[in-house]
């Protein structure tokens, strides 16, 4: 993969959570704050218009995502992204493609940062879950061939925010809600799973 692939990818995310962006308002007004398709969208939005005039390297690229979320996302999910993306340009320092091995470093780098930013390791029902099956997922993969690997991604994606709707909210505002969270999608795993969903269908075309 390529900056070319990254910023296609990263384009279309914009254009995906715009289209999700009342789905996701939906989920977060179920059990938080009814912001995260808004929050979402807004600095999304500034992602693609920011990607216009870009003309740099790969790990510049994730950095412009992690700086314009830190700053355009209000709410927990802006940081937490933002750390993600941060760890990601971190580890693509030099870097001109992206390989399946690069891939699994990548994913543990971004997974790792919003664990501990979010002060969290799992089964807690926030993004972190989503980030952690798909990271392990990645460890998976033992070829080279990374039209299977983001397929899988997207899969484990999909999978883990079915089973984490039958958890109990324990971080961030949906835990205030206590056992009334069980039964619910988490937004933020939702706009996860949308993100790895859009790198598959991004690079399947
Ligand atoms: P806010 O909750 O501040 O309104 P958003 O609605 O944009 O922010 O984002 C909420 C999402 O952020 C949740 O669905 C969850 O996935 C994620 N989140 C919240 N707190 C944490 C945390 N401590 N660790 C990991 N993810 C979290
Ligand atoms: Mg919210
Ligand atoms: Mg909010």
């Amino acid at each position: 993969m390529k900056v070319v692939d990254v910023k296609n990818w990263f384009c279309r995310y914009a254009e995906v959570i715009q289209e999700k962006k009342s789905f996701l308002t939906e989920l977060d007004s179920a059990i938080g704050d009814g912001d995260h398709g808004t929050n979402m969208a807004r600095g999304w939005k500034e992602v693609q218009t920011q990607l216009k005039a870009f003309k740099g390297g790969l790990s510049e690229c994730f950095l412009l995502v992690s700086r314009t979320l830190i700053s355009h996302v209000g709410g927990a999910s802006g940081p937490l992204y933002g750390t993600a993306f941060l760890r990601m340009s971190m580890v693509l320092k030099e870097k001109e493609h992206i390989s399946v091995e690069d891939w699994k470093e990548l994913l543990n780098a971004g997974c790792e940062g919003i664990g501990q930013r979010g002060g969290t390791s799992g089964g807690e029902k926030t993004m972190y879950d989503v980030w952690l099956a798909v990271t392990n997922e990645a460890q998976q993969e033992t070829g080279d061939d990374e039209r299977s690997l983001f397929s899988r991604l997207s899969e484990a994606a999909r999978k883990k925010v079915e089973e984490s709707k039958e958890l109990k909210a324990l971080k961030g505002r949906a835990s205030y809600l206590g056992d009334r969270s069980i039964g619910h999608i988490d937004p933020g795993s939702e706009s996860t799973a949308l993100l790895f969903e859009t790198l598959d269908q991004t690079m399947s075309q």
